[in-house]
């Protein structure tokens, strides 16, 4: 049977596709010996932070187990999870937002999703209205979300050197003044993968092409405010008539429940609210019932200043250190300067580094990491995409101090592999 033109595009084999693979593979066990995957998003098993969600999670099954699971509930989450939400975000912004303004669902992926779906694609001339992403390289998730082939367009960003083996990204606003179709812009801050946060003459310039195109720009803040918090400037999030806030309750320890929320106009809310019901009709509602009760008592601040932020600083900082110790210094390697998230972005700028090599290389020595190619769209022939793109990778932080080091180890060994035999 023929697949539709929708069906192909969501069919396609995407970088996050093959990830999950990677993902199963290791957890079958593939073949004999020890797998070392710096691949994932998974968060890491913080001992307190499981403790805390398991407890929680306790409570709302002894204490809402026949409301939350065994009946139907609101398309725009349970009015307790929502109330509690709207009060959480009031109290620690200065807001004034209510109800209207936000909408549960399951996971942040599938709010982009939805918000692709609603704000891109054909307009009523036909023409395609794209999803932007204003700052590669960012979540290669981003990639498989529009319906509609050339529904992805990604900005290629300006290089910024930082001495020796360090750099950062800022956005292209020219190639951003010159986008002519838009439906919706899109980006992770801290990024996915660099670990980079907006700057606020860069949000500056995103919030005026939004509000100038009338089209919403959504941030996600997987990692950021106010949790899980792994980011060191702290941005608070924007209310603005075009700016959609995703908030998700994955990096702060639950990635397998699928709970997220959106904050924004009611306007560019309420639509959210109608896909969900349309296509999942709710979130799960019993995690809903144990995030209400982080967000009331505020526990969910205690696990993200005492546990997670500090875990994933101390993290990066070792990572760094060993770079510098495993990769040499005569070798033009890169470390995106991070401003939190979970990983490690490195370039190595050499006619001799291929991603996908070094992918292959490392998967021979039982390691997994995401080629940098993963986090541009296509077309992935571009000069950037050649001299740059294709020379970086992403390493996650999210494993075991063990597997973090032995992996670095394998890194340089796998470097210098690709280098002798160049
Ligand atoms: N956004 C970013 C930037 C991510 O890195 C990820 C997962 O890795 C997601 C969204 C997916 O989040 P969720 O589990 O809420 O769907």
């Amino acid at each position: 049977m023929q697949l539709s033109s929708r069906g192909r595009q969501m069919s396609r084999l995407s970088g996050i596709r093959s990830i999950m693979e990677d993902i199963a593979a290791v957890g079958n066990g593939a073949g004999s010996g020890e797998w070392l995957n710096l691949s994932p998003g998974n968060p890491s098993h913080i001992p307190e932070v499981v403790a805390a969600w398991h407890r929680l999670t306790r409570e709302a099954l002894d204490e809402r187990f026949v409301e939350s699971s065994t009946r139907y509930g609101p398309s725009r989450g349970t009015s307790e999870l929502v109330e509690a939400v709207v009060d959480y975000f009031n109290l620690t912004y200065g807001w004034s937002i209510g109800p209207e303004n936000v909408v549960v669902g399951p996971g942040s992926q599938m709010l982009s999703f939805i918000a692709t779906t609603l704000f891109t694609g054909p307009d009523t001339d036909g023409v395609v209205q794209p999803l932007v992403l204003p700052r590669l390289p960012d979540y290669t998730g981003y990639q498989g979300l529009g319906l509609d082939p050339g529904g992805i367009v990604g900005l290629e960003p300006l290089i910024v050197p930082e001495g020796r083996h360090s750099f950062h990204y800022a956005v292209d606003t020219d190639a951003l003044a010159r986008q002519s179709r838009m439906g919706m812009m899109l980006l992770s801050n801290p990024a996915n993968p660099t670990g980079s946060s907006i700057e606020a003459g860069e949000l500056k310039a995103l919030i005026e092409t939004a509000e100038r195109r009338d089209v919403p720009l959504v941030l996600d803040h997987a990692y950021g405010e106010p949790f899980p918090g792994v980011v060191q400037t702290r941005l608070a999030p924007v209310l603005h008539s075009h700016v959609i806030n995703l908030f998700t309750l994955s990096k702060a320890g639950l990635p397998g429940e699928r709970i997220a929320f959106a904050i924004g106009p009611a306007e560019l809310v309420d639509p959210m609210v109608s896909f969900i019901a349309n296509s999942a009709l709710h979130a799960p509602q019993l995690l809903q019932a144990a995030v209400e009760r982080s967000l009331r008592t505020r526990e969910i601040d205690t696990l993200t200043t005492q546990h997670i932020k500090p875990y994933y600083k101390a993290k990066r900082a070792m990572a760094e250190e060993l770079l510098t110790g495993a990769l040499p210094d005569s070798m033009d390697w890169r470390l995106h300067s991070s401003d939190g998230g979970m990983f490690c972005w490195l370039s190595i700028d050499h006619d001799w580094f291929d991603d996908l090599e070094l992918y292959q290389l490392l998967k021979r020595k039982r390691m997994f990491v995401v080629p940098g190619r993963h986090f541009f769209v296509e077309p992935l022939d571009t000069p950037f995409l050649r001299t740059h793109g294709k020379r970086c990778v992403r390493l996650s932080l999210s494993c075991d101090e063990w597997a973090v080091a032995e992996g670095i180890d394998r890194l340089g060994e796998a470097l210098e592999e690709l280098r002798v035999n160049a």
